[in-house]
């Protein structure tokens, strides 16, 4: 996963694009970068890890110009280094190329193929650069005609911000995969994975990149090409599950309202009668458990806190480290856990780790009984699409019943939200929605590499 900001026609473009990509930290910690055109050169500076920690006022001193795009990298299990960190940065023939991508192509691994067995070299593992290729062949006169044909043939899942010379592009794929927003500030234009991303740069909204469409933004205003018509739609569901922030509006509609619906549909579905209270596990369940509560009539307590300090660099190999982990990151109330039966609310199971974890720390806060209650169905397939959802082993529910499930991360009743419970509570469902992981029904062939794999 990966968040992406772009602006065209701002004096502050650069310092702009970071303060948006702040916002969208939260899509990628790996790595982060930013691009911005001036002149007739194009610069670019690539950071591993979080944004606030590599990027000031020495590193924008070095980004003019008035079109900027930026990056934040989701970690995945390819390779992460800086080679992969986005945004690319290219000299071709016309110019300059910046590009950045939120989603994961499915046949990048023939495209590259191909254009290897031209002649082309590519410089990092990504599958996004394969687009950067076509886009330098490509002999299409104008910019936006130029990322049209390089992104027929492309499948899988792509929401992209590009930038040849001083025209900013956007584009996302015909199925409407990952979402991008477009907005406006100072008569400059913005765009973002996420709405979030806007406010904060004091944008106002405009509309979605739709499906299937591709912008270009240059001096003489904007100008479109709609390749989308008649597409089946595949908006990735996990992004109102768990993935996109509560304040952001996504594929047009809202993630808190999205999240507080799944909530009230879970406590419908799996009431928790005789229950003390109900608790989220913070903060990406919150809006989750609000639902919950108002549906069920239980007290929301605030009997969980998540240590916002923890970093990446916490992260531990081992399954021991990991489970440090989940202590160093949340420690329950105690005072509000003794000898209660709560319900804990949780966005959603991938490993178990986490939740395991947490249901000792709370039985050893003092809870009598611990039912657990998650406002998504069982994963039990990796994502294909763009988010790192681990292999289908390492996935709890992939191989085992939600009894079994239960007995596993150790509750004392459990939950899941029904496929169709969820696919109902979403703005805009039940149609139109990819939910593989949660079904198995994948819209596409899976990748002949692994999504965030190397494809070497
Ligand atoms: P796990 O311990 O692997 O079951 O992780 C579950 C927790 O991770 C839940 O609290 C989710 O909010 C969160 N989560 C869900 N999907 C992802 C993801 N793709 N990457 C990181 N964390 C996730």
């Amino acid at each position: 996963m990966c968040g992406i900001f772009g602006i065209r026609g701002h004096a502050n473009a650069a310092a702009l694009t970071q303060l948006g990509l702040y916002s969208l930290q939260h899509r990628g910690q790996e790595s982060a970068g930013i691009v911005a055109y001036d002149n007739g050169r194009a610069n670019g500076i690539r950071v591993m890890g979080l944004l606030g920690e590599s990027f000031g006022p020495r590193e924008l001193a070095q980004l003019p110009g008035r079109t900027a795009l930026g990056h934040t990298r989701y970690s995945t299990t390819g390779s992460s280094t800086i080679e992969n960190a986005q945004p690319a940065l290219v000299a071709f023939r016309g110019g300059h190329i910046g590009l950045a991508h939120n989603g994961n192509l499915v046949n990048a691994t023939e495209l590259r193929q191909d254009l290897e067995a031209n002649g082309s070299i590519f410089s990092s593992t990504m599958d996004s650069e394969v687009i950067v290729h076509r886009l330098a062949r490509s002999h299409a006169t104008s910019p936006e005609a130029k990322l049209a044909e390089a992104i027929e043939g492309i499948e899988g899942a792509y929401s992209l911000l590009v930038l040849i010379n001083d025209t900013l592009l956007a584009a996302r794929d015909r199925h409407g995969w990952r979402p991008l927003a477009m907005g406006t500030l100072d008569g400059a234009t913005v765009f973002a994975s996420e709405t979030c991303a806007l406010d904060i740069v004091g944008a106002t909204y405009v509309r979605d990149v739709k499906p299937g469409e591709v912008i270009a933004v240059d001096a003489s205003g904007i100008r479109t090409i709609d390749r989308g018509r008649n597409n089946p739609l595949h908006r990735c569901v996990f992004e109102y599950v768990y993935f996109a922030r509560p304040d952001s509006r996504v594929f047009g509609g809202s993630v808190a309202r999205a999240r507080r619906a799944l909530g009230r549909r879970l406590a419908i579905e799996h009431p928790a009668p005789g229950a003390d209270f109900v608790f989220a596990v913070p903060d990406s369940a919150n809006a989750a458990a609000l639902g919950f509560s108002e549906e069920s009539g239980l007290p929301l307590e605030l009997a969980l806190i998540r240590n916002h300090y923890v970093g990446r660099t916490f992260i531990q190999p081992t399954q021991a480290g990991r489970n440090a982990k989940v202590k160093v990151k949340y420690n329950p109330v105690r005072e509000i856990m003794d000898g209660k039966k709560v319900v804990m609310v949780d966005d959603s199971i991938v490993r178990g780790t986490t939740t395991r974890g947490l249901v000792s720390l709370i039985r050893a806060a003092g809870a009598r009984e611990v039912h657990m209650r998650v406002s998504s169905p069982p994963i039990t397939g990796p994502c294909y699409y763009g988010i790192d959802m681990a292999d289908r082993a390492e996935l709890i529910a992939a191989q085992r019943s939600v009894e079994e499930v239960a007995g596993e991360i150790g509750v004392d009743s459990l939950g899941y939200l029904s496929l169709e419970g969820m696919l109902n509570a979403v703005p805009d469902g039940p149609d139109g929605f990819c939910h593989a992981c949660f079904s198995g029904q994948y819209p596409t062939r899976p990748p002949t590499v692994p999504p965030g794999k190397c494809t070497e």
